[in-house]
């Protein structure tokens, strides 16, 4: 269940699902619901990988997957993950090889379909390889690159073509007693991953991995995926996400977090509620809004804020935050600390003081949860 149990409306029950680990993140079971992104650096540039992969960890990423391509990335892959604050999951894809080398790098899951790498014997292996590695996998199944066989069965990539093709995969990995892994259906269609990640919840216990694929630009693709993974999520399914978006990966997992956030299923930071601004605002609500997202960037702790333009509103907004600020008249306006009227503050020296009201209250949360332990 999500957090806000207090208010049942709110009540989101998710999906009893096997508990795998990848690495030191349990993924499934009553486990929080793991965020995850990609590098899309050169995976032989140790240097710009780790970069990246800290980036990733530092916006809140559990999780980061590189590709390995080739061997050369195999060996750069040993590096990466002995730099990396996170546990780190090599991307297969056929090549057998690949992951046998990505295990033995210390990859703590591979991404990879057993049913694509070849004969029985090379399946084993990897598995083996996996098994000895304390390596889990995942499988990814993708509209896009569906087996032959399942074209020619349904016509067309379908939720149920999608759907076989996991539960194939899954069989070859339980005929070889491996049962470390997750699943994902993916699709850049949101009907069809909607659909196909439903029947692959029915159809197996394993935890779900939930993505969009392909899903577009940092605008288009965190509407489709809002809407696509949002849905899933507010079902109850899904243990582990990946926004996929042609930009940056700090900003898939800060569009990941903002989804779990916007469900309660997951608190990081500061939750900003501010107005859209119209005629009547008391200062400038959008810069304001822009500037202090980035100022409160290095806040983990869960805490609301509410910058709001006006009166209308303002005071309403504050009373559910722990800092808000409504605009009033003559360049100044409210500072609300836990719901209540505080004091005036000059829009001038406003943002700067938010920021200190803000670290304030972040570092008497941190305090009580320390006390608390
Ligand atoms: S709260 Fe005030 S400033 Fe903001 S949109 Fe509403 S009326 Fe306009």
């Amino acid at each position: 269940m999500s957090l806000n149990h207090v208010r049942p409306w709110r009540d989101i029950y998710r999906r009893k699902s096997r508990q795998i680990m990848v690495g030191n993140v349990p993924v499934g079971g009553d486990a929080p619901i793991a965020v995850q992104t990609m590098t899309n650096t050169l995976t032989t540039d140790v240097a710009a990988t780790v970069a990246q992969v800290q980036a990733a960890a530092e916006a809140g990423a559990d999780i980061v997957r590189v590709s390995v391509p080739d061997e050369a990335s195999s060996q750069a892959l040993k590096e990466i993950v002995r730099e990396s604050p996170v546990p780190i999951v090599a991307d297969i894809h056929f090549h057998y090889r690949r992951g046998i080398e990505a295990a033995e790098a210390g990859a703590a899951c591979l991404r990879i379909n057993p049913g694509n790498i070849g004969d029985e014997a090379r399946v084993k292996e990897v598995i083996k390889a996996a098994r000895d590695h304390n390596c889990s996998i995942r499988i990814g199944v993708n509209a896009g690159s569906l087996e032959k066989h399942l074209l020619e069965k349904y016509g067309e990539p379908c939720p149920e073509a999608m759907v076989e093709s996991g539960l194939e995969h899954i069989r070859i990995l339980q005929d070889n007693d491996f049962h470390e892994f997750k699943i994902s259906v993916k699709a850049s269609d949101v009907f069809l991953s909607a659909a196909a990640y439903q029947g692959i919840a029915e159809a197996t216990d394993a935890p779900i991995h939930l993505g969009i694929t392909e899903a577009g630009g940092l605008v288009s693709g965190t509407i489709k995926s809002a809407i696509g993974l949002g849905n899933l999520l507010w079902m109850g399914i899904g243990d582990t996400i990946r926004v996929s978006l042609s930009a940056d990966p700090v900003e898939e997992v800060k569009v990941g977090f903002e989804i779990l956030k916007s469900l309660g299923l997951r608190h990081r930071g500061v939750n900003i509620i501010s107005c859209p601004s119209c005629a009547r605002q008391g200062f400038d609500v959008i810069k304001t809004v822009e500037t202090l997202e980035h100022r409160l960037e290095h806040i983990k702790t869960p805490m609301s804020l509410s910058i709001i333009g006006c009166v209308v509103n303002g005071p309403g907004e504050a009373l559910m935050t722990d800092v808000g600020f409504t605009g009033g008249g003559a360049g100044s306006g409210m500072v609300y600390l836990a719901g209540k009227a505080s004091h005036k503050m000059s829009n001038e020296q406003m943002i700067d003081h938010i920021v200190e009201q803000v670290e304030k209250k972040a570092a008497e949360l941190e305090a009580a949860a320390e006390a608390a332990e």
